[in-house]
């Protein structure tokens, strides 16, 4: 039969995500369909003896069991290596099993704590605080902020968990200096990537070992599932499989087959994305009633230097301080009409949260204060809807009536 060509080699992000689900590796039968079919079924005709030997070996491609691999799920898997310039990808069930399998495949074999900072996601933090208090994983949380603690940590870390830019203050980390690092005494390097996503920044060329994401967020893009994945800079290992399919945080066909068709238009998505996140920054700064805006691309950000190094764009989710505290914050949030007043990120739609009643609420106030999260602070994942439309629904809620 003859087979039409894979792509061609070496093709641009938006030609990738135009095309995603297509095999740039294999070429594929003639005649099939284009959009990858949705695999739904649990099991698969092993053959004969001899080729289910093969199969449960890895001799040779093949599935059995949907929770060990599944052929919607590895085209996900495949493009998202591709859109990260990685080796390989295993899919999960969310952003947080994905900072799960991550870390268990990092720590696996390693002496020395689990090295990362206080400011990741608050789902993050909350699972590595269970896997301490259950599991005695050596977690140490330092402030990323201290180059001094930072680096004597790094010293000794088993492996390290980064999230640059941070959420919701939009703080960084040097990618490369913390990866020289910690790869002096081989400490793995995971990167979680979801807020900048491999449009904005492309964390391999630091030279980490592993990027996961929360699909749930850009790479999705349309705020209708829930999923993650991991990224690995090399070939995956039978050892990495192995832990990635018994920790159980596999995704379904369906959920894979939705991030798929979220990916064709991605690299559209962020740039409309990237073009209003910096606007809103900018008109925010001119505001009265704003204190501080902290964005990733303005120029005055205090790490200003390590964002134009390691990153392409400050994209489009942002936080900003408003005079008047805590009733002022409320009050925006109760006026907004056009942005929405929930939580999560990177969908087509504006979205507005108050991170002390929502992702920071479990804090205690000394502590919140401490980490820099004021009653006042809102954060703002910027959508792309008409930019002007977006303005005006801030300004009218920020305007004293
Ligand atoms: C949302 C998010 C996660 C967790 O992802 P889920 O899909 O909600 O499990 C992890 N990291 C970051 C930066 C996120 O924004």
């Amino acid at each position: 039969m003859p087979h039409r060509p894979p792509l061609p080699p070496r093709p641009t992000l938006e030609t990738l995500c135009a095309h995603a689900g297509r095999s740039r590796r294999e070429p594929e039968p003639e005649n099939t369909p284009f959009v990858p079919s949705i695999a739904q079924s649990t099991i698969f005709h092993l053959g004969d003896s001899a080729q289910a030997e093969a199969i449960f070996a890895g001799a040779r491609p093949g599935y059995a069991y949907s929770r060990f691999g599944n052929p919607t799920v590895e085209a996900l898997a495949v493009a998202l290596a591709d859109l990260e310039d990685g080796a390989g990808a295993l899919v999960t069930s969310s952003g947080n099993a994905a900072v799960l399998c991550a870390v268990a495949i990092a720590m696996d074999g390693r002496n020395g704590p689990l090295v990362t900072h206080p400011d990741i996601y608050g789902g993050s933090f909350e699972l590595l605080q269970i896997l301490s208090s259950v599991l005695h994983v050596p977690v140490q949380f330092i402030d990323a902020q201290n180059p001094t603690a930072w680096s004597e940590a790094l010293v000794d870390a088993g492996a390290v968990l980064l999230e640059s830019p941070s959420n919701p203050l939009m703080r960084l980390i040097d990618l490369k200096a913390t990866v020289e690092a910690a790869h002096q005494n081989d400490a793995p390097v995971i990167v979680d990537n979801t807020i900048a996503t491999p449009f904005n920044q492309s964390p391999f060329l630091a030279n980490v070992d592993w990027i996961i994401h929360s699909t749930t967020k850009y790479l999705n893009g349309h705020s209708d599932m829930i999923g993650g994945a991991l990224i690995s800079r090399q070939p995956l290992t039978p050892n990495a499989r192995r832990i990635h399919k018994n920790l159980g945080g596999t995704v379904n066909a369906f959920d894979a087959w939705l991030v798929l068709r979220g990916l064709r238009t991605f690299a559209l998505r962020m740039a409309a994305h990237n073009h209003n996140g910096a606007a809103i920054a900018a008109w925010l700064l001119n505001r009265p009633e704003v204190s501080r805006v902290h964005y990733a691309g303005l120029p005055d950000h205090p790490q200003a230097a390590v964002g134009r190094r390691q990153m392409k764009h400050g994209g489009a989710v942002l936080s900003f301080e408003l005079k008047g505290g805590r009733a002022a914050a409320e009050r925006f949030i109760d006026r907004l009409r056009l942005i929405v007043h929930a939580v999560s990120l990177g969908g087509m739609e504006s979205l507005a949260t108050r991170p002390a009643m929502s992702s920071h609420r479990g804090m205690g106030d000394a502590e919140r204060e401490r980490a820099g999260i004021s009653d006042s602070l809102i954060r703002l994942s910027i959508g792309i809807e008409d930019l002007g439309e977006i303005k005006a629904d801030l300004g009218q809620a920020l305007a004293d009536h």
